[in-house]
């Protein structure tokens, strides 16, 4: 027996209410509540859980097996995720539209479709729309696999199957859970979605890419949200058209969130820039008195509005 709770949630910073309010007292943002319904289990009463006993071993077993990495085929994004993806792992890539996502994950699905069973869902695009844009960056010749879906449990019953060793969910804010009545991209959609997803891809030891939209007011409630539950975040920060992306982990449970991928988009993706120092000082006058300043703009600046909680 499963019934519903409903609570109220920010979007912003992630305070939970009982009541619906105009304004976040914890973050003093405006509109950012939202209604959030959560299915919970009701096992009181001498009612038995409905779970199965789990199995268990030694951790000197579990820590003597070899850890397999699925290698993305650009070594700077392989050393941000700290040394490759992890089966079972779930990294969410957060970035405003347009700055490469779609690309980004193409690239890294078709190289590692090389090595393993891949499937690259989209909510977004036709397969028309993405077939296009996979020959664009030639991965149209590998064993990459399409498919076009809104459905979460439909994603999550395919990721359960075991076909696939990775697979690419674009984006979190189009997936729709069945029983939840609210409309893709809202609070309880992205929540219950991923939560949907994560179990699959937990129990069937899947990699699960998410991709998640903010925008530069973190008006998209999704990636703050998400960020609790994923194993990894990687945010993709830079200028819509040209100039530099860096990619990061701001919470990484398989490596380190010190490194950065800095990349520059041709028309066969994105491909790393091999002397970041070099090609940052280009624009350098050499006078007296000049001072090179190292500055980090976070564009995705919400992520650091809620460490309070
Ligand atoms: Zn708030």
């Amino acid at each position: 027996m499963a019934k519903k709770s409903v609570k109220y949630v920010c979007g912003s910073c992630g305070a939970q209410y009982s009541a619906w309010a105009g304004r976040c007292s914890q973050c003093g943002e405006w509109n950012s509540i939202a209604e959030e319904v959560q299915l919970v289990a009701s096992n009181t009463n001498g009612v038995k859980p409905s779970g199965r006993i789990l199995p268990s071993q030694a951790v000197k077993a579990s820590a003597a097996k070899p850890e397999h990495r699925l290698q993305t085929g650009i070594l700077d994004v392989d050393i941000v995720l700290g040394g490759g993806l992890v089966p079972g792992g779930v990294v969410l890539i957060a970035g405003q539209p347009g700055i490469g996502k779609s690309t980004l994950l193409l690239q890294l699905a078709n190289a590692i479709a090389g090595q393993a069973a891949v499937l690259y869902v989209s909510g977004e695009e036709s397969e028309h729309q993405i077939g296009i844009r996979a020959t664009r960056l030639s991965a149209a010749a590998t064993k990459l696999q399409l498919a076009t879906s809104n459905s979460a449990d439909d994603v999550a019953a395919t990721i359960a199957s075991k076909q696939f060793q990775l697979v690419v969910v674009d984006s979190i804010q189009t997936m729709q859970a069945a029983g939840v009545t609210s409309a893709p991209g809202s609070v309880s959609q992205i929540t219950n979605s991923t939560n949907t997803l994560l179990q699959a891809a937990k129990q069937s030891n899947t990699a699960l890419l998410i991709v998640g939209h903010v925008t530069k007011e973190g008006a998209i409630a999704g990636p703050k949200l998400l960020e609790h539950i994923v194993d990894v975040v990687l945010t993709l920060e830079g200028e819509a058209y040209g100039g530099f992306k860096v990619l990061r982990a701001t919470k990484n449970r398989f490596g380190p969130t010190t490194e950065a991928a800095i990349m520059e988009m041709d028309e066969q993706g994105l491909k790393p820039v091999l002397n970041p120092s070099q090609a940052l000082l280009e624009e350098r006058q050499i006078t007296d008195g000049s001072v090179v300043l190292a500055t980090l703009r976070v564009l995705v600046h919400y992520w650091w509005k809620s460490r309070r909680l």
